[in-house]
């Protein structure tokens, strides 16, 4: 579990000096569902329909491999909005967490 602090002062890119900002949580954007065409969806699809031996002889042990949607973090975006000027942006940097709790 990560803890955030509410507030915190920060660079504001609007009034291009450091303020206070309130810190909120958003969706990340890479984290939407795959394409229906995309290579892993296409993969998923084809071992969900039970056709093939699922890669048996070509793939790790089953201890091993890392099948669909095995990752339990999921990715955290910070969203800060800027008490001055009130304007919202979103920090560039994004970690995986299980949990985050702000304070
Ligand atoms: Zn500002």
């Amino acid at each position: 579990m990560v803890v955030i602090p509410k507030v915190r002062n920060t660079y504001c890119p609007h009034c291009k000096k450091h303020t206070e900002h309130k810190v909120e949580q958003t969706k990340n954007k890479t984290m939407g569902s795959a394409h229906p065409q995309s290579w892993g969806k296409r993969a998923q699809k084809r071992h969900l329909s039970g056709y093939g031996n699922h890669g048996r002889y070509s793939m790790p042990p089953i201890g091993r491999r890392r099948l669909f949607g095995r990752k339990t973090s999921k990715k955290v975006d910070l969203r800060y909005q800027c008490k001055v000027c009130n304007k919202l942006h979103i920090a560039g940097d994004s970690w995986r967490a299980k949990k985050v709790e702000f304070k």
